[in-house]
């Protein structure tokens, strides 16, 4: 952090290795990808894929092909990296280059990858890709023995090797389901189909954290667990962070700039959304949806100041908004957006759910100018 600016987001990397282990010990020895893609969900992505590859994860998943290059960069030669989105003319030569894992899904994918593997004169790391009820990214499973027997020609001509098949679960969070077990049915056809076209794969990986925590049978070979690192569940309803035995890796926390006593009848920030019904002690803390607080905390996000409960009063303005002060409080006091629960602070899932969306977009959709502070 080389600027000026009265917020930050304190990031424990402590925690971060912990919740890797907390992971670690529900499984039955799987490999570990630990996911940083979208900057590690806000947290900082070359911070927790050190840490993460420090405390033994055997695999890097991001989501985007120019991340995964970067993250090479970053780390240089060593960690295994995988991608799984690019559009066609992406730099593939280059990611082979730097031993990038590419996922291949579609049949446009695989003839690019064939063509940069030949252009680099190394094979191509491939993980193949099949949809199992996402409807997303992924070959559709009857054309897996296709698909599958074109790349083991690849594979035997030197150009490509097949590490890896894999698919994603579309409702592992949610309690009761039966659709999981749906997946892992054609994940089991696939793998069959796979293995008859002659590919000897080392990794099949089907689980994100909610499958790794909660669907044993959908474990295989590895897991890719992201929420659950960064110390939030994938579903509070089913398991809270803290039943998990999770500690949140990050603290968002502002100043507060202003203090003032206003009379009742006062109407707070744009649109007046807010008025006061008696004598009211009200602050101001410099983050706004500028910042990733979404207009949708307005009047409903939790707060704590000096150890005190607080809430957003009135609409978040885009570089700050307005909040209800305990007494005592001062300009220059800390006030708490989110942490960690067990350190007294509302959880970035109780921002979700004033916000009406889910903890995974309230750490990602942190804005890019506040400062990253990092703990080890
Ligand atoms: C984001 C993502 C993950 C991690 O999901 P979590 O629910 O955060 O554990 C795993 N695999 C894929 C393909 C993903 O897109």
């Amino acid at each position: 952090m080389s600027y000026y600016y009265p917020a930050r987001a304190d990031i424990d990397l402590a925690a971060f290795a912990h919740n890797l282990n907390v992971v670690r010990q529900s499984l039955d020895g799987q490999k570990i990808m630990a996911i940083v893609k979208a900057d590690a969900y806000g947290h900082g992505r070359v911070e927790c894929a050190r840490t993460a590859i420090a405390h033994g994860a055997d695999y890097l998943g991001v989501a985007q092909l120019g991340e995964a290059i970067e993250l090479r960069k970053e780390l240089g030669a060593g960690p295994r990296i995988l991608a799984w989105i690019y559009a066609p003319g992406a730099p593939l030569a280059e990611a082979i280059r730097d031993g990038v894992d590419i996922s291949v899904g579609a049949w446009w994918a695989l003839d690019e990858v064939e063509k940069a593997a030949a252009q680099v004169g190394a094979p191509a790391r491939v993980h193949l890709k099949v949809d199992t009820g996402m409807a997303r990214g992924g070959f559709p499973l009857a054309e897996i023995p296709d698909a599958a027997q074109r790349l083991q020609k690849l594979e035997r001509g030197g150009d490509v090797v097949v590490v890896g098949l894999w698919s994603h679960l579309a409702r592992a969070d949610e309690p009761g389901g039966t659709f999981t077990d749906v997946q892992v049915e054609r994940f089991e056809e696939a793998r069959v189909a796979a293995a008859k076209a002659g590919l000897d794969i080392e990794l099949h990986h089907l689980a994100a954290t909610a499958g790794a925590l909660w669907h044993p049978k959908a474990r295989y070979d590895m897991v890719r667990p992201g929420i659950a690192l960064y110390g939030l569940s994938p579903n509070p309803a089913w398991a809270t962070a803290r039943q998990l035995g999770l500690t949140a890796v990050m603290t968002l926390s502002g100043d507060v700039i202003v203090d003032r006593m206003v009379p009742s009848g006062t109407g707070i920030s744009y649109g007046h959304t807010f008025i006061t019904d008696k004598p009211m002690r009200v602050g101001v803390v410099p983050l706004g949806y500028e910042d990733g607080i979404d207009r949708k905390a307005s009047n409903t996000a939790p707060l704590v100041i000096n150890g005190q409960p607080a809430c957003i009063v009135g609409r978040v303005c885009m570089d700050q908004f307005v909040t209800s002060l305990p007494d005592g409080a001062k300009p220059g006091d800390t006030a708490y957006l989110f942490g960690d629960e067990a350190a007294g602070l509302p959880t970035a899932d109780d921002w979700a759910e004033a916000m009406g969306t889910i903890g995974y977009e309230v750490v990602t959709r942190l804005g890019a100018r506040v400062p990253r502070v990092y703990h080890e």
